[in-house]
Parts: C-alpha cells; structure tokens; sequence
C-alpha cells in the first residue's frame, strides 16, 4: 500500500500487512457471525476457536512440548519481572540474574523490591551496555534460577547462541526477539514476552511455562491472578483476556507459518535483513560506527548506529523521514540511529535504508 510508511519503531511495531487486510476484512464480521471480534464475548464458542488456534499455532511453530504451557497475559512484560519470582521462588531460593541492559536491570529490581534473593552475577553497566557480559565471567551462585534477557532492545545487543544452565532453571524476557528464531523451549523454565515487538499488538504478554513449577506451596495465599496457576487451570481465560490483541497474535503466528514457512525461514529472513543493515555500517569507512563492542552479539532486531556528530544524527533522522522512514531515532542513552526490524518489517524498509545510508554518507563524509 503506497501510503504507509517503513515503521523502525521499537514497539509497539510494524505488523505483517497481510495480517492488517485480513484483520480489515473481518473486522465488521468475523467469519460470517455478525460481529467484529472485538465485540464478541471471550466465552462465546466463536471466540473460543479464535483463543485455541492461536495456541495451537504457537505450540506448532515452537514444537512446544507438554511439558510446558502457553499463557496469554496482561500488565506487559513487565509485570512478568515481578510475578516470575513471586511465583517460581520461595524466601530460601535465589536467582542469579545476567545483566546487559535496562530491562535485566528493572528484572532485577524487581525481584529484590518483593524480597527476594536477586544476585546480580554479571552486568555490562558501567560500560553502557555495550555487550552482554561473557560467559567466563559470569559469577554465578548455586541460585536455583538464572534469569536474562535474549536481546536487549535498546543498547542492540543478543544471545546469537542461546546459553546454557545445566543445573539451574532459566527465566528468560524475551521480548524482543520472540518468534525471530527457533528456541529448543525444554530448556527454560519460563520464557515470557509482551507483544508489541515481534507477536502482534501490544496488551497481551506471552508467557511459556514449565507445568511442573506452577502452583507451588507457597503461592496458595497469593491474590488470583497473580497465580500463574490460576491461568493455566482456566486456559488464559479466568477473567475477559485482551481478546483482540490475542486475536491478531493468531493472525501473526499463522503469518510466519503459512506465508513465511516456519521458524527456521524466519530465522534466516531476519538474518538475511540485519546483514545488510551492518554490511552498510561496516562498510562506510567509519561513517557509521556500531556501538555494539563484539560482533558475534549483533542483534537482529534492534540496530543501533552512530554518526560522526549528534549534528549529522539528527540530519539523517530528519532526511529519512521525508522518505517515509520513521521511529528511527535511538534512544536517549545510546544516542544516533535505531533501526528495529522485527520479523514484519519489510525487506523494502531495509533496502530503503540501506540505499540512503549510501547516499547520505557521499553527501555528507
Ligand atoms: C519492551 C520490553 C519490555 C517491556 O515490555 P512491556 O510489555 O511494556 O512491559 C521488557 N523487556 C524487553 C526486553 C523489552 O524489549
């Protein structure tokens, strides 16, 4: 569609416009039942089959074993820092946390603020996250759980290998890089991630969980619905779940299955995208430099980049935008460009840039 624009927000973001039309062509009447989604009632069996299929499809995309359990949730990710400790962890246990951006920071915060044991075994603060603090110095205690974040949408960094906890149980915010790859989830305890970024509209958080860590003793007491037991037992259904939003989550999962093919094509999609992006970084003799200190923690996500001046900066954001490239400005600590360009963004968006990246440094260096 001519009049929309290359969106590289971090989120809330660009969506897969087959799912926008045919969310339009359902909207005043969903498969010939009268009424739009939105206005369904989420016990209607109509809603039912909706809230099912977008489960499904997820478990297929992920090869989600019965071991663990989807879970459609509210209050964002970030309820997520506080409701995984409250539930895995009891006052004895502790969790080792990984430190390589704000997010991990507030995870963390988070777990001390409701008393619990939080050991940070790791963080790259003091050199403004510009890495993920490596594997060899990681200090990590005999904590039950370890928990980190898959990639860090702001400073542009990731796990491009998925660590590996032996003895421990992982607990992962992933954010923004869900559904970008395929992950073997027997590994984790839980791995949670609010929508916006890569699943679908923001208002509902993702979460898979280990079956056997809910409903611990000591949860017994907690409000319901800060019991992730509560949620599994009623299906993500215990009270009115953020209907819409899960619904155009189905529409995204059956997006990357049926029109993208699976993980692993989107996976080498997202790949194929941010190479260009950094080949044009690498490439412009120092024009565009990276923050990010080690090449093999490249995000694919978020991609960050400086100019030679704050001066140039703002001219590159002012310049993209009269080309229809918007949400490109970094963040406040990191300064520069972002781009983010989740699984929709499109490889138009990426051609764009990468062609004014060219021209802007010849006119510019
Ligand atoms: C955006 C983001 C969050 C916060 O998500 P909310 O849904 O707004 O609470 C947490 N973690 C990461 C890695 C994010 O990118």
């Amino acid at each position: 569609m001519d009049n929309r624009v290359f969106n590289f927000s971090a989120g809330p973001a660009t969506l897969p416009e087959s799912v926008l039309k045919t969310a339009q062509e359902e909207f005043l009447n969903w498969h010939g039942c009268g009424m739009s989604v939105m206005e369904m009632s989420h016990r209607s069996k109509e809603y039912g089959s909706i809230i099912q299929e977008a489960e499904a499809t997820l478990v297929r995309l992920l090869n989600i074993p019965d071991t663990h359990k989807v879970l459609f949730l509210q209050g964002g990710a970030t309820l997520q820092f506080a409701m995984a400790p409250m539930n895995l962890m009891t006052k004895e246990d502790s969790c080792d946390y990984i430190i390589a951006g704000n997010w991990g920071n507030k995870a963390f915060q988070e777990c001390e603020k409701i008393g619990l044991k939080a050991h940070k075994v790791a963080s790259s603060e003091e050199d403004n996250f510009t890495y993920i603090p490596e594997e060899k110095d990681w200090d990590l205690s005999d904590a039950k759980y370890v928990h980190y974040t898959s990639n860090n949408t702001i400073f542009g960094t990731c796990f491009n290998e998925l660590p590996e906890f032996d003895n421990k149980i992982a607990i992962c915010d992933m954010s923004s890089d869900f559904l970008s790859r395929p992950v073997d989830i027997s590994k984790f305890g839980l791995i949670y991630a609010g929508a916006q970024k890569n699943a679908g509209p923001a208002g509902v958080t993702i979460a898979i969980i280990r079956k056997d860590l809910v409903g611990l003793p000591h949860t017994k007491n907690f409000p319901t619905i800060l019991n992730y037991s509560t949620h599994v037992k009623k299906d993500s259904m215990h009270n009115t779940p953020p209907s819409y939003s899960i619904y155009i989550c189905g529409l995204v999962f059956k997006w990357v299955e049926e029109e993208i093919g699976g993980l692993d094509k989107m996976y080498d999609l997202n790949k194929r995208k941010a190479q260009k992006i950094y080949d044009a970084i690498d490439n412009s003799n120092g024009f565009y430099r990276s923050p990010v200190v080690n090449e093999n923690q490249r995000s694919l996500m978020n991609i960050p980049f400086v100019l030679p001046t704050p001066e140039l900066d703002a001219k590159f954001i002012e310049e993209a935008g009269k080309l229809k490239m918007l949400n490109i400005k970094g963040y406040r600590t990191v300064g520069g460009i972002r781009a983010s360009i989740y699984n929709a963004h499109p490889m138009k968006g990426v051609d764009t840039l990468v062609n004014f990246m060219e021209e802007f440094r010849k006119k510019n260096s």
